[in-house]
């Protein structure tokens, strides 16, 4: 979802190399600014992610980095309404319910007790509630981390299952916030897994560790690849209609606590 507008006519300035343009706040979300160099540029370029949450900018050299850098900030209205076009924001707030492995968890906040994160099960009416400690400041960043942890154990205890039907060795398990896959396999065996993926159905979490796995037998998209797919994951088609209709919503979580 990335959407081009800009065309400011090129004006050389004497600006310092190396100049930093990190982040732009727009409401209450702080986005990062990624500054792009493409040497055959004629313009500057704005561009916007809605779903990765970023804001890119290109120039043809570094010597331009401040004149684009006051376009960034020039074009802030334009900016907030192509972020419009993005996910739902759920920020991690107390009060704020999110799904973790398809249950609902209310986030609150128990300010002056130092528990971290402590985590109380779904009784009876009431929803499983994720309770954080500590400043309100970190209330966020503490839940994000939790579900990191979260999303590494389940990922990898479905990786071991689907290694185990497969008779296949895996290296390392990891997990990241990358913005253009959900999973990813090496040709060494390491694994690496979206985060995010946590606050997904079970079902499609587990067809990403399927998936992946799988190619551990077969590096690619073949017939025979979708083949091994089909003998340790049912109704996969199914999960990649969520990846592929809901998938970006699970971008919008925590979006605006990232500084
Ligand atoms: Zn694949």
């Amino acid at each position: 979802m990335e959407r081009c507008i800009a065309s400011l006519p090129l004006k050389k300035t004497n600006a310092k190399r190396n100049v930093k343009m990190p982040t732009i706040r727009i409401g209450h979300e702080v986005l990062p600014i990624e500054l792009k160099i493409n040497k055959r540029a004629r313009r500057i370029i704005l561009k916007v992610d809605a779903v990765a949450r970023v804001v890119k900018v290109t120039s043809p050299g570094k010597s331009y980095q401040k004149e684009a850098l006051a376009f960034v900030q020039e074009r802030k209205i334009w900016i907030a309404e192509r972020l419009l076009e993005g996910p739902e924001l759920h920020p991690f707030v107390p009060g704020a319910v999110i799904p973790v492995n398809g249950v609902k968890h209310m986030i609150a906040h128990l300010p002056g007790k130092r528990i971290g994160v402590r985590v109380q099960p779904a009784a009876g009416r009431n929803p499983a509630v994720i309770t954080v400690g500590g400043d309100e400041a970190f209330v966020a960043r503490k839940v994000t981390d939790w579900l990191r942890q979260q999303a590494r154990e389940k990922l990898t205890s479905e990786t071991d299952a689907y290694c185990k039907a497969l008779g296949k060795r895996r290296r390392k398990v990891s997990v990241r916030d990358s913005r253009t896959r959900w999973g990813s396999c090496s040709s060494d065996g390491s694994l690496c897994y979206s985060w995010r993926l946590i606050l997904a159905p079970p079902s499609v979490l587990s067809y990403v560790a399927a998936h992946e796995v799988s190619h551990l037998i077969h590096l690619d998209h073949s017939p025979k690849f979708w083949a091994v797919v089909d003998s340790i994951f049912e109704n996969r088609k199914a999960a990649e209609r969520w990846l592929k209709t809901k998938g970006s919503s699970l971008y919008g979580y925590g979006a605006g606590d990232r500084a």
